[in-house]
């Protein structure tokens, strides 16, 4: 930055530092983030809490972790030299490879030298007569720095279930994204998974494998499509390579940057059998196909919605044996595609295994977790090892676990209490120069693609600072009304939005979680882009800059 940094003023903390740009969290955003700030020769500090790059994908390492994006669409796209050093293995890649690819990312691009590991944020406190943030780590030690940028993640604050005795069970117990770096053995070991979200989803079809046994604890059984993964061949990575240019730039024109473009027809203009053939084409084809892929109307319109629901539903009866069991395993309370639809290999078949077994909890509930496994209302069963995929605490969760306050000392969690607003997903009014990653209220679909944008976005924000040696950056009250009425019309008419989930902010094991609120921007991503780019173009006018 041209201006002088503020130097150490002895304040309390076991040390203080000053930065140009602190960056919280190293993931692919974060990452990016880092790239592109040194660019503008600006001094950045990454705080991590991991021991490692890679967010997501460095947390997650339970089995089956894998993307259900085309691995080849969701690599960053900013580097030609790194898309031809990199060969994708798999169409949906395993999380160890991706945890490799981002790793690699680190190195290439020298970016270690300037992420502190092992370095949680717990507070971040605006200081208006420094124009600073002021960032503590849990440790204690302060950090300063004119910008501060979230890279925190949507997915990041895992949540346990609120059930009694959690803490006496004597055998082994994980949370999905707490996962050991060490190898974990099922064989021949009692097992429970609790939750059939996306990742218990991917978790139970490996874990089926060689444990002596399995129980899953089900409350919502979600809608799943199959993945239909498949290696990738050094010839087929090289077509892949060739056709990059063109995969970005469909990702660039889709929704939700997926390569999957919705159908343009209704799902009442085609006749019945037009209708089922396209169902089943996108059923036996890999990827999200099933729900970027289908008829325009299907997430808005009820029949539509009811009537693939049913399409789904036939297939589950046709793929477990047990007819009761099936049941089970087909929502009631939600449309296909109204939740985040988990991709599966082979999930539906494992219940027709003798070595599993389903517990509907909504029939028969937990009531506590005993030293030796799990009570319900109708059984007391015994486990070796206990897995929660319970999920997280999604898009806020992340901003909830650190202290923020903007001017005047005012909670971040304050102002958001009644659901977040924002100014496009990257700004809040009252929080000067803190820029959001992935934050609510943005574009996420096929995230590294978002993630992309926002983080060029950002930097030529702090680019236009530099140019004009301004020093405080914050959205007005006006901007802020303005895209949060925005994002919620948005919402009206999306089924999804009449369901609790994480996309609608509920979490019924996080206190003060059970009210659905409007979290995500659910309109196309380039109208988001087109918004954007807009203020960028005319001078950043819509904010508050001095
Ligand atoms: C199992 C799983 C599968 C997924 N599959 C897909 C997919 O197929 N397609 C897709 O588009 N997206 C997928 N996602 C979403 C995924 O999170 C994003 O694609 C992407 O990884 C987000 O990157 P990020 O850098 O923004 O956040 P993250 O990867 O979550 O990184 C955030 C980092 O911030 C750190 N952090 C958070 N708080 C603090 C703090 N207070 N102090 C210090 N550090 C902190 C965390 O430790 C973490 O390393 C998946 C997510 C999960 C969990």
């Amino acid at each position: 930055m041209q201006e002088q940094l503020i130097k150490d003023d002895g304040q309390t903390g076991v040390a203080t530092s000053d930065y140009d740009a602190i960056v919280i969290g190293a993931g692919i955003s974060g990452l990016y983030q880092l790239h592109r700030l040194r660019a503008l020769g600006m001094h950045v500090r990454v705080f991590e809490t991991g021991t490692g790059v890679g967010g997501t994908w460095y947390w997650n390492r339970y089995p089956g972790a894998r993307f259900d994006s085309e691995s080849w669409s969701y690599g960053y796209s900013f580097s030609k030299e790194l898309l031809d050093e990199w060969d994708w293995k798999e169409h949906f890649s395993p999380q160890p490879d991706t945890l490799e690819y981002l790793n690699l990312v680190a190195d290439k691009f020298d970016l270690r030298r300037d992420i502190q590991f092992q370095s949680r944020v717990s507070a971040a406190h605006y200081d208006e007569a420094r124009r600073a943030w002021a960032i503590t780590l849990q440790d204690g030690r302060i950090y300063r720095s004119r910008f501060l940028i979230t890279a925190i993640g949507p997915l990041s604050a895992p949540t346990l279930p609120r059930i009694e005795g959690i803490d006496s069970f004597r055998g082994e117990s994980f949370h999905t994204y707490h996962w050991p770096h060490e190898p974990v053995s099922f064989e021949g070991k009692r097992v429970a998974v609790i939750g059939t979200g996306a990742t218990g989803v991917q978790t139970i079809q490996e874990v089926a494998k060689t444990a002596k046994q399995l129980i899953v604890f089900q409350r919502t059984p979600n809608w799943c499509a199959p993945l239909h993964n498949a290696k990738i061949s050094k010839e087929e990575m090289q077509a892949i390579r060739g056709r990059y240019p063109e995969i970005f730039q469909r990702c660039q024109e889709t929704f939700s940057c997926f390569v999957h473009t919705p159908d343009s027809r209704g799902t009442f203009e085609v006749s019945d059998e037009e209708r089922e053939a396209l169902w089943e084409k996108l059923y036996a084809s890999p990827g999200f196909g099933m729900w970027q892929g289908n008829f325009r109307d299907i997430l808005v319109d009820r029949r539509a919605n009811a009537l693939l629901s049913d399409f789904v539903a036939r297939k589950i009866r046709e793929r477990v044996k047990n007819p009761a069991v099936a049941e089970k395993l087909i929502p009631t309370n939600h449309g296909f595609g109204t939740r985040r639809v988990p991709l599966e290999t082979k999930y539906y078949e494992v219940y027709n295994q003798p070595n599993v077994m389903l517990v509907d909890i909504r029939e028969t509930p937990i009531e506590c977790i005993t030293p030796t496994g799990i009570k319900t209302s109708a059984a007391e069963y015994e486990f070796d090892m206990i897995v929660y995929a319970t999920g997280f605490d999604a898009i806020t969760g992340s901003f909830d676990r650190i202290d923020i306050r903007g001017t005047d000392g005012l909670r971040l969690t304050d102002k958001w209490a009644h659901g977040p607003e924002t100014y496009l997903g990257v700004m809040v009014q009252g929080f000067p120069n803190m820029m959001m990653l992935m934050g609510p209220h943005t574009a996420l679909g096929n995230i590294p693609r978002s993630i992309e944008y926002n983080v060029d976005w950002v930097t030529a924000l702090l680019r236009h600072a530099q140019a004009h040696h301004l020093t405080r950056l914050e959205a007005t009250e006006g901007g802020v009304t303005s895209w949060t009425d925005h994002v919620k019309s948005l919402g009206v008419g999306l089924l999804s939005n009449e369901v609790d989930s994480w996309m609608t902010g509920v979490n019924r094991n996080v206190e003060g979680k059970s009210t659905r609120i409007i979290a995500r921007y659910s309109g196309s991503a380039p109208a988001y882009r087109e918004r954007c780019d807009k203020v960028a173009a005319e001078d950043y006018r819509e904010l508050a800059l001095s």
